[in-house]
């Protein structure tokens, strides 16, 4: 079967003779070059995908490095694994000498050739994802599918390539759950077994290549779905016995993306995959998952802000008191309580700190200060944080009101 034209429509010109373009270089070389993965599975099903895998037989790094001078491309090239990325602005181009793997235990990285299509075909995780195109002048537009992905497709399958799929490679337990809900699949009946017995052989995995595949979920549009079923599935509970995947979550995760601005969404999710998490629950994650520093500090944040509400559970509270309970933490940690919460007045309080207390500055600086006869030490810090709390509670608005408040405080302090 031939996609020359499909390849035509579906493919926005510049992309497409960028790659027409490389693999004619490719030619020259006595190298062919293919579409593989995702993009020939999203081209068949007809949906979008602009990130484009390029597996070339013969030396993709110096190929990349030929590419066309387009003056936009970012090229990041890893000599020892023999792949390329070519990043646009609405677009990447991935670029990778066909390889072939060997396991050498469960979980292991695999041990990497040189290698041929098939060879680089056969180690995929699933037979949606073993396709590929060729882009080479002799078969231009020809479906490579080894593995029959196409009529999976049609089915609506996923299928492992071998019975020792993820035995060898666990986090293809995670991954098919995620293609599973993304286009609402099923396991095939064989997989499913597989899958199910498998599922110990997440300990295998390391706490970076779990954590990854749990990014890739949490970025997709619905993560609750794959979550919810990686629950059911008891793969979660192998990951760590108190992660759940309830009607809760979906709630929450709900809740998060009505937010306006969720910038950093995933590492929201992650935050609320914890939230009815103990101290110790979470310390274990931390290690099992190799959470960096910084989302590390925000999950410890959400629990530590959590138990806060008696405190922060008062209508009466003036935006400086807010201001103080609340600096001290991860601002992710505060936007986690303020979709979790179950209170109102708290939801409230950390609203206004996040869209407005954390931002407030007071007009005058230190320099200004000097200008006004205060010195700087003990005694600058001193008025410069009454100002802020003047201006937080709305007691001054103006420079000049500031200006007088700094005066007047500075003589008090003196007295
Ligand atoms: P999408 O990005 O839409 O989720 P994709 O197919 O592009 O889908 P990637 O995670 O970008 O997925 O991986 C690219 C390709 O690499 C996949 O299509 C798959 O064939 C292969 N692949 C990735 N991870 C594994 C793995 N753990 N085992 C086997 N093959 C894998
Ligand atoms: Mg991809």
């Amino acid at each position: 079967m031939y996609l020359s034209r499909q390849i035509e429509e579906y493919l926005p010109r510049p992309i497409l003779e960028l790659v027409n373009d490389i693999s004619r270089q490719a030619g020259r070389l006595g190298q062919k070059v293919y579409l593989v993965g995702g993009v020939v599975r999203d081209l068949l099903l007809g949906y979008p995908n602009f990130d484009l895998d390029l597996v070339v037989e013969g030396d993709a790094v110096k190929l990349a490095q030929q590419v066309p001078e387009t003056g936009q491309a970012k090229l990041l090239a890893h000599k020892r694994f023999g792949t390329a990325k070519l990043r646009y602005d609405d677009f990447t181009l991935d670029m990778a000498t066909a390889r072939k793997e060997t396991y050498a235990r469960p979980g292991a990285l695999p041990a990497v050739t040189p290698g041929t299509l098939m060879d680089d075909l056969i180690r995929r995780d699933f037979s949606i994802n073993a396709m590929a195109m060729s882009l080479a002048a002799d078969n231009y537009g020809e479906l490579i599918d080894p593995y029959q992905g196409k009529g999976d497709l049609e089915r609506r399958l996923i299928r492992v390539l071998h019975s020792k799929s993820f035995t060898d490679d666990a986090t293809r337990i995670l991954r098919g759950v995620r293609y599973e809900q993304r286009f609402g699949f099923e396991f095939e009946a064989q997989t499913a077994d597989l899958l199910e017995r498998d599922i110990p052989m997440l300990n295998t995995i390391s706490g970076d290549r779990i954590r990854h595949e749990l990014e890739l979920i949490l970025k997709e549009k619905q993560p609750e779905l794959a979550i919810k079923r990686l629950g059911e599935l008891g793969v979660l509970a192998t990951i760590n016995p108190s992660l759940k995947g309830d009607g809760w979550i979906a709630e929450e995760f709900d809740r998060a993306r009505r937010l306006k601005k969720p910038t950093q969404l995933s590492s929201l999710y992650f935050c609320l995959l914890i939230y009815s998490f103990t101290e110790n629950d979470i310390e274990q994650l931390l290690v099992r998952l190799n959470i960096p520093a910084k989302l590390s500090r925000a999950m410890r944040d959400t629990l530590r802000l959590k138990t806060r509400p008696p405190l922060l559970d008062k209508p009466s509270l003036k935006p400086s008191e807010i201001y103080h309970l609340l600096t001290e933490y991860e601002p992710l940690a505060v936007q986690v309580n303020a979709i979790a919460t179950e209170s109102p007045t708290v939801r409230r309080s950390l609203q206004l700190y996040l869209t407005k207390l954390r931002y407030v500055r007071t007009a005058l600086n230190g320099e200004d200060l000097k200008k006004l006869g205060i010195s700087p030490g003990p005694e600058m810090g001193r008025v410069l944080r009454i100002l802020h709390k003047a201006k937080l509670d709305g007691e001054v608005r103006t420079r000049a009101d500031e200006k007088k408040l700094a005066v007047s405080s500075s003589l008090k302090l003196e007295r």
